[in-house]
């Protein structure tokens, strides 16, 4: 695998494969890898011909400094799983290499920002949609692989791609889990073992949201989710909510299939979670 860290000696190596007509995956990560990560590696392998992942911990998408402050970093463990699964590439910059100084950014994302993760972690979009134009500007990707984890965040950058016309694909993977459901999350390393047991009320109450999801009224899904996750104390909701899986509005007869979304925090850590519920 080579690593890069400079974006010039990235885009030199790009020009060669792309000129030998190779396909481009992109993965772009923020490091900490684990399996759920390297399933976009899978993924990326079986889809294209060179795949290139990126770790940067992108400064602005946190909203919380002490977030960013703590959010794990074990880049020697993250390029030996990375050698292990046949990456190509991995690019490794420094902050100053991907930023010049005052910097700014803005796209309208609509609605789309103002629900879930965009109400709870303002400009948290604006920071994502930052860092991975600059990714695709630099890579041109003919694929770039995201996962179903964060649901969001892939209906964002889709729409980030269409208001710039970008030529890439977006493949969008499953969720990894732990044996006992919890999705995998490189935020999970600070998870007591209680607080992993009450974490896994999360992926519970997605199942039992699964379960009712014949039921037409996406209310009395979402009472069902809601059951489970306040019969368990530890756990402190943000957002407990069945929508559109297309659109995240409220789902109506018109949609093509709902999907339920959860976030809450257990101790001082903040998790997500989804399900596809038909
Ligand atoms: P992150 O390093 O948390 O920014 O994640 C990088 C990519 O890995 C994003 O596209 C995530 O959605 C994806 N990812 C994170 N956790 C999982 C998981 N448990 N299963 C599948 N993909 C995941």
């Amino acid at each position: 695998m080579k690593i890069f860290t400079s974006k010039s000696e990235l885009s030199d190596a790009l020009k060669d494969l792309k000129a030998q007509e190779k396909q481009i995956g992109l993965v772009p990560t923020m490091g900490a890898l684990h399996e759920g990560h390297i399933s976009l590696i899978n993924a990326a392998r079986q889809q294209t011909d060179v795949v290139v992942c990126s770790i940067f911990v992108n400064p602005t998408q946190f909203t919380d400094p002490s977030d960013l402050e703590k959010y794990p970093r074990t880049v020697e463990n993250d390029i030996q799983k990375l050698e292990q699964a046949g990456c190509d590439i991995l690019f490794l910059p420094e902050v100053s290499e991907m930023y010049g100084h005052n910097e700014t950014w803005h796209i309208d994302l609509g609605y789309l920002e103002s629900i879930l993760e965009g109400q709870s972690r303002p400009g948290h979009y604006q920071g994502v949609t930052q860092i991975v134009y600059k990714l695709f500007q630099l890579t041109s990707p003919d694929k770039a692989f995201f996962g179903q984890k964060d649901y969001q965040q892939v209906l964002v950058i889709r729409k980030m791609t269409d208001i710039f016309k970008l030529p890439v694909e977006l493949i969008m993977c499953p969720i990894q889990r732990s044996e006992e459901g919890l999705a995998l999350s490189s935020r999970n390393v600070h998870l007591s073992p209680v607080e992993k047991q009450q974490a896994y009320t999360l992926s519970r109450a997605l199942l039992k949201m699964k379960e009712h999801a014949a039921e037409a009224d996406a209310s009395a899904v979402r009472q069902a989710g809601l059951e489970v996750l306040n019969a368990e104390p530890g756990i402190r909701l943000d957002y407990c909510e069945v929508l559109d899986k297309d659109t995240l509005l409220a789902p109506d007869a018109a949609s093509a299939g709902r999907v339920a979304l959860i976030a809450a925090s257990v101790g001082k850590t903040r998790l997500i979670d989804n399900m596809i519920l038909n």
